[in-house]
């Protein structure tokens, strides 16, 4: 039975895949949970879990939930830190890596884990988006598959199956378009937080939550399916789809268009990631067609949409531009979220982000840490000097 570490449990991907596994006791057994700061849940997550290890990212939030674990008895050994995650991302009892942490924080533990061979079900495409190259060294030397669970990309993998690499001439991405898709552009100026994380589709983490609505998302998922696949990013088209039933598609060289459908509900992709090849049972509503009556699909208007031209444009860049983009980004979402940065701020933010940087010779770990670290920077600069 695989040993199962979700890196993230207390997130949304990380509940929803205890929410798989628990409908699926028999075949997959939970090993670590990690968290960044949230006691309260990962408490509860070890007290009805019961794994090997849990994992805080520093040591006071450590501390606090050994505290509680010992209240009650139960004798899940509590780690901290970097260390730690790194730690049960490739301990030897791991089979399966859920990698649910959100952002550039999330790199280095599955890197760990990819590197130590586990199969990697990626969530955390920033980490890919940053060091694609990496990743993909990496996972050819250790023979290891990265198994996506990010919705699009779980539906290529599926479209894939049973055809010849070879025979696919592009990949297209569905995009819902967000709570902003029939705004009026001048009314984007008065954006709030409130509105940015109200997602017609999917409830997802605020941070995903805030780059579907600017586009950055999809962006960011057109660099992912590069890696991911193997295409470049001009073989990648994004189309609005504001249903969210078809979750992607792949065309073929004799234009055969294979889709793959489903209710928007990430314990799908995650359930895939886990099982494949398998394919096991699992309680959602089904597609209702007739309810449907029709799908919908538009083109992308990059006029609404700024972030996505600026993440492609990275992705073309390559290097350590897409890194020093996302760091940026992570950043910007951060101060948007906090009160700090208006919504129509961020594509401005993001866009001098791009014209500032240049990305050095040599790609190494270091330079895409190095990266990222300057985007934040710069985010940081930009803000306090446009208040
Ligand atoms: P979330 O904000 O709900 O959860 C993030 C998780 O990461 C939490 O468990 C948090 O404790 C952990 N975390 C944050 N910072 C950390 C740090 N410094 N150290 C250790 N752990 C840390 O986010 P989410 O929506 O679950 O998204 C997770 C990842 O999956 C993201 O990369 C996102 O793009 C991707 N993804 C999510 C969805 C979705 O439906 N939520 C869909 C597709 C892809
Ligand atoms: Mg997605």
């Amino acid at each position: 039975m695989p040993n199962v570490t979700i890196l993230g449990a207390t997130g949304s991907i990380g509940v929803n895949t205890l929410d798989v596994i628990s409908q699926h006791q028999d075949r997959y057994k939970v090993f670590a949970l990690t968290a960044n700061s949230n006691v309260e849940v990962l408490a509860k997550q070890c007290i009805e879990w019961n794994p090997k290890y849990a994992v805080m990212a520093d040591e006071a939030s450590a501390d606090q939930l050994e505290q509680r674990l010992r209240a009650q008895g139960v004798g899940t050994e509590v780690l901290a830190g970097l260390a730690g995650h790194e730690y049960v991302a490739r301990h030897a009892e791991t089979d399966y890596v859920m990698a649910a942490i959100v952002g550039a924080a999330g790199l280095l533990p599955t890197l760990a884990a990819a590197r130590a061979g586990k199969r990697v079900l990626l969530a955390n495409k920033e980490a890919l988006v940053m060091a694609g190259e990496i990743f993909v060294r990496e996972t050819k030397r250790t023979g290891v598959r990265l198994l996506p669970v990010d919705s699009e990309h779980s539906a290529v993998f599926q479209c894939l199956q049973g055809n010849h690499r070879e025979e696919v001439e592009r990949l297209i991405l569905t995009a819902s378009g967000g709570p902003f898709l029939r705004v009026p552009l001048k009314d984007l100026d008065r954006a709030t937080v409130k509105q940015a994380l109200r997602h017609p589709n999917w409830k997802m983490g605020p941070k995903i939550t805030v780059d579907s609505a600017t586009m950055m998302n999809k962006g960011l998922e057109v660099v992912e399916a590069h890696w991911l696949f193997d295409m470049t990013p001009a073989q990648v088209e994004v189309v609005i789809h504001p249903q969210s039933i078809v979750h992607s598609m792949v065309r073929y060289q004799d234009g055969s268009v294979i889709a793959q459908l489903g209710v928007a509900d990430m314990r799908l992709p995650i359930q895939y990631a886990l099982s494949y090849p398998e394919r096991l049972p699992l309680a959602l509503a089904p597609v209702d067609f007739v309810k449907l009556g029709a799908l919908h699909f538009g083109p992308m208007d990059m006029e609404r949409y700024p972030c996505l031209g600026l993440a492609l444009a990275a992705g073309r860049r390559g290097g350590t531009c897409p890194a020093a983009l996302a760091g940026a980004d992570e950043a910007a979402v951060a101060a948007f979220l906090d009160g700090r940065l208006r919504f129509v701020d961020i594509p401005r933010l993001l866009a001098d982000t791009l014209d500032s940087y240049s990305s050095p010779a040599e790609h190494s770990l270091d330079a895409v840490l190095e990266a990222d670290a300057w985007g934040r920077r710069f985010a940081r600069e930009w803000i306090e000097a446009h208040r």
